[in-house]
């Protein structure tokens, strides 16, 4: 396949045939939109060597997409579609594919501020740090320190964060600072497995491995002065965030959707172009089947972020007398979902899609609807996670979105390396010596979560960053570095 560089920032496959081999036939399918990178050549050159393009076209051929599919600029291989991925397909008669929202359904970020100035969080940084680790469960198969009924678990999956906020976890004033106010409508309890369940019900309230994190953090340059005012944030504040998803209850719930998919899609003798594509047709029993259950998936993950967030102050207030309700959320976001929005769909049209963003951020401009309205003059904040030894960044989303990316953009710095190649590249130990050379305290579970979370195992964010700033998708509010980090 062809790959065009179409502008500055924008490279494209034409839409085309594509010779597929399905099992041991070769078969013809069609993209019926082109696949767009967004990327520089630094990026290019990292997105190109595994199948992200080649998953992007794949992703084109699906029925009722629309207008274009996009690798964002932190693009890299991932099950079926890739993570930096975005897809939109037309709400009667377009696929919904769990591929396209991934295994951690709901998986996001949030941002809070502290009010206070580095100078006097950093004595206190190693403890602050050690605190995080030990209020919050964290690690491969974590379980949270609740103990909920499975009626309390049905009521997390159908009302969000509703139920925590009942619950005296965080305050009213946060759902206005949640996307969604961190309750997805349409979700269905009763739809959702067993097993997905009793995996969950223990994991609510935990981090998690790997990529998710607690992360104290510096602002360390402001690049919008007004955004900035706005969110009450200025040069060297404390800031956290935190990531984390829906844990092993997101994860059974795609397993089960793919699952029931695939018999469905060999029932009817519809090949997808991969194996790993597989979709239900939007609008029928088996599509609101998925959509119902992925809801209730990603209302675990809003109040699993909500009560990590709540233990977090308590760590803040424990170790530094820091009032809980002076640590203002900023904004919380997904980065894995599936949402039905109305969009521009090209040659003067406009309607409902089902937008697939799998590691990647909306990104709605000022003035949309559900942009916040302490925010509407500026655009929906959004959070780029670097690495824990580089930047992050806050962004807001731009007028350019709408157009180019069906509102959205990047995630984070997107991995470069698989964990296996860093596991071998680098040492745990080393890392995390460097990174206290730099001022950083990290505390993770093991030793070689560090090596395969080191910075150099993901790509650079500046650059990553750089792009959808460039593209006017979003524009960069300000620069946050990692001061205290605990990793699953
Ligand atoms: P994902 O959702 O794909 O697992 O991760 C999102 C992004 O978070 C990654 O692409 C990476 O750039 C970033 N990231 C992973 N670990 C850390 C960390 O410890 N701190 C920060 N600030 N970012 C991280
Ligand atoms: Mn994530
Ligand atoms: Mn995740």
């Amino acid at each position: 396949m062809i790959t065009q560089r179409v502008d500055e920032n924008i490279y494209e496959v034409p839409a085309d045939m594509k010779l597929i081999k399905v099992e041991d036939k070769i078969l013809n399918f069609n993209m019926k939109v082109p696949a767009r990178i967004y990327a520089n050549e630094y990026l290019m050159e990292r997105i190109s060597k595994d199948k992200s393009i080649d998953q992007i076209t794949n992703v084109a051929c699906l029925p009722g997409i629309r207008k274009h599919v996009i690798a964002m600029s932190d693009a890299h291989q991932g099950y079926g579609f890739c993570i930096g991925g975005v897809a939109a397909t037309d709400i009667e008669g377009g696929a919904i594919s769990p591929g396209g929202v991934g295994y951690d359904i709901n998986c996001g970020v949030r941002l809070l501020k502290t009010g206070l100035e580095y100078s006097e969080v950093s004595a206190q940084l190693p403890e602050l740090t050690e605190g995080l680790f030990h209020n919050i469960p964290s690690g491969l198969g974590s379980k949270g320190k609740l103990h909920i009924t499975p009626t309390d678990l049905n009521q997390v999956l159908d009302e969000g964060i509703n139920w925590a906020i009942e619950k005296g976890f965080g305050y009213d004033k946060d759902r206005e600072f949640c996307e969604d106010h961190g309750f997805t409508q349409g979700a269905d309890s009763s739809l959702v497995s067993k097993r997905a369940k009793d995996r969950g019900i223990r994991q609510l309230g935990s981090l998690g491995s790997g990529n998710h994190f607690i992360e104290i953090q510096r602002v360390e340059e402001i690049f919008d002065d007004r955004a900035a005012k706005i969110m009450g944030i200025q040069k060297n504040q404390v800031t956290m965030m935190i990531h984390t998803g829906s844990r092993a209850m997101g994860h059974q719930v795609c397993t089960d959707s793919l699952q029931e998919i695939d018999h469905l899609m060999h029932r009817n003798g519809i090949i997808a172009p991969d194996r790993e594509l597989g979709y239900a047709i939007s609008g029928t029993k088996e599509a609101d089947r998925y959509l119902a259950q992925m809801r209730a998936a990603a209302n675990f993950a809003w109040t699993n972020r909500h009560i990590i967030m709540h233990w977090a102050r308590e760590t803040f207030q424990s170790v530094l007398g820091l009032e809980p309700s002076q640590m203002e959320l900023i904004y919380g976001l997904a980065h894995n979902i599936l949402k039905q929005e109305e969009h521009d769909l090209g040659n003067g049209m406009r309607g409902m899609v089902n937008v697939h963003r799998k590691g990647a951020t909306r990104a709605f401009p000022p003035g949309h609807p559900d942009v916040p309205d302490k925010y509407k003059e500026i655009g929906q904040p959004v959070l780029i996670p670097g690495s824990m030894g580089t930047s992050s960044y806050l962004c807001v989303g731009q007028e350019k979105a709408m157009d180019l990316s069906f509102a959205s953009t990047a995630h984070g710095g997107g991995r470069e390396m698989s964990r296996s190649k860093a596991k071998r590249q680098f040492w745990g130990k080393t890392i995390k010596q460097e990174l206290g050379k730099q001022g950083i305290v990290v505390r993770a579970a093991s030793l070689k979560i560090l090596a395969e979370e080191a910075p150099l195992a993901y790509k650079n964010i500046d650059e990553v960053v750089g792009v959808s700033h460039n593209l006017g998708i979003i524009k960069k509010v300000a620069k946050l570095i990692p001061i205290g980090v605990t990793k699953g």
